[in-house]
């Protein structure tokens, strides 16, 4: 049987509250041999924290304040979150930049995920790295600290060659794939081969969103990747089986904590 590991998963939402045990027992019958969940303020790092206190061994988290959360209370959440910190907290994330759907608080989404690389570095954590239309700002602030950082993922790549050679530059991360590879109008499928070797890919849902095809559309869930694991098979022209490992070795790199 395949194993694998979903990097990031916020099975801790509430689209989530009615059928967490059996999401998990799915996953584990598909071979899913860890979920990692992402906070994304202050609110969510507790309910990140209680879901894996349930599930100890397979639901792991990661603590951060996500771009999108950044508002003027920005400060206060961050000294929160930082207190919560603790040895079974296994990365930062999910942080970033998103310019997506606004600008508003563009200089505090940046000093926000500035201070949020140094936890990085000062506590030696990786980084689960959330980025939309904000590329090139992103890549200059963890520049600054790129020979202090011990690593983390670029979480639902969905960008060129270009783009991912940029990112690679930075050889202790990784790039997150998920459903996106899957759908018909994607590029990925001819960009990943391209240019990203197998030991610097990891998988990743990002569920209840980016349900892969066929499900396209629908809640996704952590045993959905193996439709991901099956597109990513055919376009490196690898065996799944290798998928799975390659990238699970990754992971267990660069997530030192979970070992
Ligand atoms: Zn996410």
């Amino acid at each position: 049987m395949i194993h694998y590991i979903d990097t990031h998963c916020h099975l801790d939402g509430e689209e989530f509250a009615q059928d967490r045990d059996e999401v998990i027992q799915r996953a584990q019958e598909v071979g899913c041999a860890k979920i990692f969940l992402p906070a994304i303020d202050v609110k969510t790092c507790q309910t990140v924290l209680d879901v894996c206190t349930s599930y100890p061994g397979y639901c792991y988290p990661m603590l951060g304040l996500h771009p999108e959360e950044v508002k003027g209370d920005w400060r206060e959440q961050l000294a929160t979150i930082k207190d919560a910190i603790t040895p079974k907290v296994i990365a930062i994330g999910e942080v970033g930049l998103d310019y997506y759907w606004s600008r508003e608080f563009e200089q505090e989404q940046l000093e926000a995920f500035e201070e949020q690389v140094r936890w990085a570095v000062e506590l030696q954590l990786p980084l689960m790295i959330h980025c939309r239309k904000a590329q090139n700002e992103m890549v200059a602030i963890l520049k600054k600290y790129a020979n202090d950082l011990p690593g983390g993922v670029f979480h639902c790549f969905t960008g060129n060659e270009q783009e991912a050679r940029q990112l690679l530059e930075f050889d202790r991360f990784v790039l997150g794939v998920g459903g996106v590879s899957t759908f018909k109008k994607s590029h990925l499928p001819e960009v990943l081969p391209a240019c990203v070797p197998l030991d610097r890919l990891v998988l990743e849902t990002d569920a209840p969103y980016m349900a892969p095809v066929p499900m396209r559309g629908q809640r996704n869930e952590s045993s959905y990747i193996r439709h991901v694991i099956t597109r990513l098979a055919e376009a490196y022209g690898v065996s799944e089986d290798t998928i799975c490992q390659q990238t699970t070795a990754n992971v267990e790199r660069i997530f030192p904590r979970i070992r």
